[in-house]
């Protein structure tokens, strides 16, 4: 049995579980969990329907389904030519269900059409079941997941070279976009680059700033690599850091490195979160520490499990999430670590092994 039928398999089990007739799984991550298969996000549908029981169709426009993989049979490919009404041809293979789970990236125009055309059945979101089911990732996702993280490392070991000092924001992004995939990325996703006061703003948009002496340098950067993410947040100087770094520096590397290590199968997300807050507000910082402590990732960046005060989910092994806490002091400069680690069987994997602590750069 393949790793997609067993997913599928898995799906339906929780699925009869719950009373559910069946998934509408289009464009996002969902999909490809159960198939291989990414759908285009344009405005020709690919929906595949995976009923509780029953073959899965999946309806796909006819100038895409070339690029299906048909996975010896796991599901039928219905393709669609340029005249046909894909709404029509899902709304009429749903009809008879009750209650149906709809993948929560669906383009609002598919679903208010579904929902139109196939008034007998109650939707709900694809998460309930697909968030469950892809938070614990096997081994061959462990793999990938562990992969991107050291091609994430090996940017970082280069980007200990780079001058950083007379360079702006948006080339340094750019210059780690590139090396992102030439470490072996297939894409690179996203690369902050906040320097000085930027640093501040966790999700800082790199622009034309010019990184100068004195600066501390935020980069949180991450690719995808066989389909799974890297995600990775390191801390530069350039020349003597400004008053007050050092002291906040030191803080978040102890609230992160506790953060790490009290991850084990059976704590809850939201006492790693406690964790690093609670270092953090003890030395004083508390309010500067602005978001949440982690995001789980996979064939997503963000997915469940979220590391958060609230989720009282208890991790497992093979769950997969960031420890990233930060420091955000507005006007002067801001920082955050951030790892990927996975729940092993008797405590914690880290996936990320780069330096640190902040790294001083010319
Ligand atoms: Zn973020
Ligand atoms: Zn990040
Ligand atoms: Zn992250």
């Amino acid at each position: 049995m393949n790793r997609f039928s067993d997913r599928v398999d898995r799906a339906r089990l929780l699925m009869a579980e719950r009373g559910i007739d069946g998934m509408l799984l289009s464009v996002g991550a969902d999909l490809p969990y159960f198939t291989g298969y990414e759908a285009m996000a344009t405005e020709r549908l690919t929906m595949l329907v995976l009923p509780v029981e029953g073959d899965p169709v999946l309806f796909i426009p006819e100038l895409e389904a070339p690029r299906v993989d048909y996975r010896d049979g796991m599901f039928e490919v219905r393709p669609w030519s340029e005249t046909e009404d894909p709404i029509g041809l899902v709304a009429t293979s749903v009809s008879g269900w009750r209650r149906a789970l709809m993948g929560d990236h669906t383009w609002a125009s598919f679903v208010l059409g579904i929902q139109d055309r196939a008034p007998g059945v109650r939707f709900g979101r694809a998460s309930e079941i697909t968030g469950e089911l892809r938070m614990r990732k096997d081994e061959s996702e462990l793999d990938a997941l562990r992969r991107a993280a050291h091609a994430a490392d090996r940017v970082v070991e280069r980007l200990r070279e780079v001058r950083f000092a007379g360079r702006t924001e948006r080339e340094l992004s750019r210059l780690i976009g590139d090396m992102t995939v030439e470490e072996g990325h297939e894409v690179a996703a996203f690369g902050i680059v906040a320097s000085g006061p930027n640093g501040a703003s966790p999700h800082h948009e790199p622009g034309d700033r010019v990184i100068e002496q004195g600066d501390p340098v935020v980069v949180d950067f991450g690719g995808r690599m066989d389909g799974y993410f890297s995600d990775t947040t390191r801390n530069f100087v350039v020349g003597d850091p400004p008053e007050g770094y050092e002291e906040a520096f030191a803080v978040l590397l102890e609230a992160q490195t506790a953060a790490v290590e009290a991850v084990r199968p059976g704590m809850t997300a939201e006492s790693i979160d406690a964790v690093a807050r609670g270092v953090i507000a003890d030395a004083g910082y508390g309010e500067y520490f602005i978001h949440r402590t982690g995001h789980g990732i996979g064939l997503e960046v963000h997915e469940h499990p979220y590391i958060v005060e609230g989720n009282d989910l208890p991790l497992e092994p093979g769950m997969t999430f960031s420890i990233e806490p930060g420091i955000y002091l507005p006007g002067r400069f801001g920082m955050r670590i951030e790892d990927i680690v996975a729940v092993a069987g008797d405590g914690v994997e880290r996936l990320n092994r780069s330096v640190r602590s902040s790294v001083p750069v010319q």
